[in-house]
């Protein structure tokens, strides 16, 4: 089979060396003669593996020592209730920051579990997207937390100067771009990330999360998304998604021989340049978001003639240009370039696109 590159939102295409290294040890780890996926989370064997991929994860974000990292279930959706139930006392606001359908999704979330403050960010005009910068976002001073979504996996919108809360923890949502560029963990209040797109496979969820904030959860928090609970247990208070874990650990440790997080952020840079100067470069595609705030991880691009979309779709699919169909929420094309995606990958995308509109013109 000829090269596939997979351009698929999440789950996303995972780093080949770790998908082989993974493969290689699948049925012996360690020499145990089983699977990792066959062992006890509470084995001396697994907890130091664990150990290791919180200690690395640590290391590629410059994590300070007053947060907890927690390994959980539930996927970012899961946190859109967790992130509620744990720091919005009975009483208080919190501001949700909405600029795409994720952060619109976790305000309605958040809407079970105490009273919430939409804010609205997104500006749009003749078509062309943009949102609000940040210092012009109208915070509360009183409120418990404010909620963002830095990267906008749908609509491709991303925001990299991290807003100032002036002492209101900042809670992100960074499920799209956790690891792809660096960023000032001690800015926030709690960062978390659903895996299938830069850490691993679905079934894990990290949350990192200052220690201040933790013991403070409403009474009917249900136990495996108490942070409090997740951090005194080391994220073993139930059993963990340990296959998930593990691979995340792989995934950590391509990253950290790979050059950590400055040099991923290098490559990440320089694949999206490429694919928007070929979005732009041609009027035969287009992307309308703001440039200042275009994702680097998520691109979506419209054909202008949208009677082609679905023959483009079949083309590409055939070339080996995989998952490349947009949101339904947007339609047109997404390609989704997290750090597992080649450059190689986004060179031939490129050069479909260039070919394909030379036969279609
Ligand atoms: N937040 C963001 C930014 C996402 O991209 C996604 C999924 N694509 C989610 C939350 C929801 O994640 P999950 O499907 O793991 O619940």
């Amino acid at each position: 089979m000829s090269e596939v590159f997979n351009f698929c939102a999440g789950p996303a295409m995972l780093p080949t060396p770790v998908m082989a290294k993974a493969q290689h040890e699948f049925l012996n780890w360690q020499g145990t003669g089983s699977s990792v996926m066959e062992l006890s989370h509470r084995s001396g064997i697994y907890i130091a593996m664990a150990e290791k991929a919180e200690a690395d994860l640590r290391e590629l974000m410059s994590i300070p020592d007053n947060y907890k990292v927690l390994f959980c279930h539930g996927g970012g959706r899961g946190q859109f209730s967790a992130v509620p139930l744990n720091l919005l006392p009975t009483g208080q606001t919190a501001d949700y920051i909405v600029d795409g359908s994720w952060s619109k999704a976790a305000a309605a979330e958040a809407k079970n579990f105490g009273d919430i403050n939409v804010i609205n960010i997104t500006k749009e005009d003749n078509g062309n997207i943009s949102v609000l910068n940040p210092t012009e976002w109208p915070i509360s001073p009183n409120a418990a937390y404010v909620h963002y979504c830095p990267n906008e996996t749908v609509n491709g919108i991303e925001i990299n100067e991290i807003p100032e809360t002036n002492g209101v923890p900042l809670v992100a949502d960074m499920s799209s771009t956790i690891l792809s560029h660096e960023v000032d963990v001690s800015k926030f209040g709690l960062i978390y990330a659903g895996a299938q797109k830069n850490i691993g496979p679905s079934g894990l969820t990290i949350v990192i999360v200052r220690e201040d904030l933790l013991g403070h959860a409403q009474i009917a928090t249900p136990c495996i998304m108490n942070y409090k609970l997740a951090a005194d247990n080391d994220s073993m208070y139930n059993t963990p998604p340990t296959y998930a874990w593990y691979l995340a650990g792989l995934v950590f440790q391509w990253l950290k021989d790979l050059g950590g997080v400055k040099a991923i952020a290098k490559i990440n840079q320089t694949k999206a340049a490429l694919l928007y100067q070929a979005i732009d470069d041609s009027d035969f595609y287009q992307n309308t978001i703001d440039t200042k705030y275009r994702s680097k991880m998520n691109i979506p691009f419209w054909l202008k003639d949208e009677s082609l979309n679905d023959k483009f779709l079949s083309e590409s699919e055939a070339a080996g240009l995989t998952a490349l169909k947009g949101h339904r929420i947007v339609g047109g094309m997404r390609a989704s370039i997290y750090n597992a995606m080649p450059i190689e990958g986004v060179q031939a995308l490129v050069d479909f696109m260039q070919q394909f509109e030379k036969r279609n013109r």
